[in-house]
C-alpha cells in the first residue's frame, strides 16, 4: 500500500511538469508525447513490470495501473504509450530466456520501445480467431502476408507483438488453435515487407493500418509455442483490460474533480450552481460509479498479479470503468454548460479520449457476451 501511495505521489509530481496545455497542443497537432515518454522512461515508470534482473522494477499490473490512472487524472493521455505495459503480460510469461535477455534490458533503458500490439484485421475485429494474416515457416524464417488495422503506435515503436495464423482455419480442430505470437523488430521490416499507413481518428491516438507483403522475420521471433498463440495473448489481453480500466478510473477522477470544483464556484442566479441538487446528484452518482469500478479493477489486478484466473474480473473492470468514465464525462460537460465545449477546458478532449474504451480493446457487447456465457453459463451466442 505504501509502495502504491509513493508511486502515486511521484507520478503526480512528474505530471505537474506536463500540464493540460501540453496535451491540448499535442491533440491539436496530432503530435506524439516524446518528451513525456522520455521522462516516464528515465524515471523507470514504463518499465515497472520488467523483472529486476532485466533492469525493471519487477512490479505488477496494479502498480502499472496506478501510474496510468494518475496520468489520466492529471489530464494526460496514456493511450500514446500504455501498450509497453500490457504487452509485457505475453512476453514475460511466454517469451524465451533469449528473447527476454535480448529485449527487456534495452526496453527498460529506453533504447527500445515495445508499443505496438497487432491483432485486429479488417475482417476480424471482435472475431479475433478469424484473423487471416498468415506466417509461413520457410527454413529459419517466417514469411508473413496479410493486413492489420487499428494497430496503434506502430510508427512510434521499435517492436510489435503480432498475432498471425500459422495453420489454415480449415485445418484446426478448435478455433483458438493455429495462431502464433511473434515479436517483430519493426526497424528491420519497415518498407521491407511492411507498409504502415496512418489512420486519422477523433482523438490523438497514432493508429495505423499495416500491410505485410512477404515480410521475412527470423524463426526466433516466435513467442511461446507455435499454433498456441491465442492462449498466450490472453495474458496480454487481460493485462490490457485491467490497465485500460485504471486509465478510465483516472478519467473519471478528472471529470468528477473538475465538475465538483466548477459547481462549487460557478455562480448563476446569485449562488453556486453546486447548491442545486439537480447539479450535485449526477456528480455524486458519477463518483459512486467510479468507486465501484475501482474496487473491481483492483480485484482484477490482484488476481492477475497472483497468477490466478482473472478473465471475468478483467472484463468486468473494463466494462464498469469505461462506462463510468463516459458517464462522468457527460456529467462534466453538462455541469460546465457551454464551457464544457471549449477546447481550453480539456473536457471535450478527455471525453473523446475516454469514449474509445467502450469499443477497444474489446467492445462492451463482447464483454457482456463473455459474462453471459462463461460466468453465467447461458448458451453461446456466436
Ligand atoms: C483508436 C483505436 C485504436 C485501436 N488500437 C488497436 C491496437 O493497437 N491493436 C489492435 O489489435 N487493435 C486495436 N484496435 C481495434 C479494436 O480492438 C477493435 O476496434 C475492437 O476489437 C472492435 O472490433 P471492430 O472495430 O472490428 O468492430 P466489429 O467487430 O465490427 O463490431 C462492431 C460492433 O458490433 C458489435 N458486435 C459484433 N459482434 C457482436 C455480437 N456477436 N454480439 C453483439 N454485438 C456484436 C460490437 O460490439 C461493436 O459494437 C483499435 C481500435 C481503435 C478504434
Amino acid at each position: 500500500m505504501d509502495d502504491l501511495q509513493n508511486i502515486r505521489s511521484s507520478v503526480i509530481k512528474l505530471c505537474e511538469r506536463f500540464p493540460n496545455e501540453y496535451w491540448r497542443e499535442l491533440d491539436r497537432n496530432s503530435g506524439y508525447p516524446d518528451e513525456f515518454v522520455q521522462v516516464l522512461t528515465d524515471q523507470g515508470f514504463l518499465s515497472v513490470m520488467i523483472p529486476e534482473e532485466y533492469g525493471g522494477a519487477g512490479m505488477g499490473v496494479e502498480v502499472a495501473g496506478v501510474i496510468l490512472e494518475e496520468i489520466s487524472r492529471s489530464g494526460g493521455h496514456p493511450g500514446a504509450f500504455h501498450a509497453q505495459m500490457y504487452t509485457m503480460g505475453t512476453l514475460l510469461r511466454h517469451g524465451s530466456q533469449e528473447q527476454k535477455k535480448q529485449y527487456l534490458p534495452e526496453i527498460a533503458k529506453g533504447n527500445l520501445r515495445l508499443q505496438a500490439f497487432g491483432v485486429t484485421e479488417p475482417a476480424a475485429g471482435s472475431d479475433t480467431t478469424s484473423i487471416r494474416t498468415f506466417a509461413r515457416r520457410e527454413g529459419d524464417d517466417y514469411i508473413v502476408n496479410g493486413q492489420k488495422v487499428w494497430i496503434s503506435r506502430a510508427e512510434h515503436s521499435d517492436l510489435l507483438l503480432l498475432l498471425a495464423r500459422t495453420r489454415a482455419q480449415s485445418e484446426v480442430k478448435s478455433r483458438t488453435d493455429g495462431l502464433s505470437v511473434f515479436l517483430v523488430d519493426l526497424r528491420q521490416v519497415k518498407d521491407n515487407g511492411l507498409t504502415i499507413k496512418p489512420i486519422e481518428t477523433m482523438m490523438n491516438h497514432h493508429t495505423t493500418e499495416l500491410f505485410f507483403d512477404d515480410m521475412k522475420i527470423p524463426a526466433s521471433s516466435l513467442v511461446g509455442e507455435e499454433h498456441n498463440g491465442f492462449r498466450h495473448i490472453l495474458d496480454g489481453m487481460n493485462a490490457e483490460r485491467i490497465l485500460i480500466a485504471f486509465e478510465c478510473i483516472g478519467d473519471c477522477r478528472f471529470f468528477v474533480e473538475t465538475s465538483s470544483n466548477y459547481a462549487s464556484n460557478r455562480e448563476v442566479f446569485g449562488r453556486p450552481i453546486g447548491k442545486n441538487q439537480g447539479v450535485q446528484f449526477p456528480i455524486a452518482r458519477a463518483y459512486a460509479n467510479m468507486r465501484a469500478a475501482e474496487l473491481m479493477t483492483h480485484k482484477a489486478a490482484e488476481l492477475f498479479d497472483n497468477g490466478e484466473a482473472c478473465g471475468a474480473e478483467a472484463n468486468m473492470a473494463k466494462l464498469l470503468a469505461s462506462e463510468a468514465s463516459w458517464q462522468a464525462g457527460d456529467v462534466c460537460v453538462q455541469t460546465h454548460g457551454g464551457y464544457g465545449f471549449a477546447r481550453e477546458y480539456d473536457i471535450e478532449r478527455k471525453l473523446r479520449e475516454t469514449r474509445l474504451y467502450q469499443v477497444a480493446p474489446i467492445s462492451t457487447n463482447l464483454i457482456l457476451s463473455y459474462i453471459s456465457e462463461h460466468v453465467l453459463g447461458m448458451p453461446r451466442s456466436y
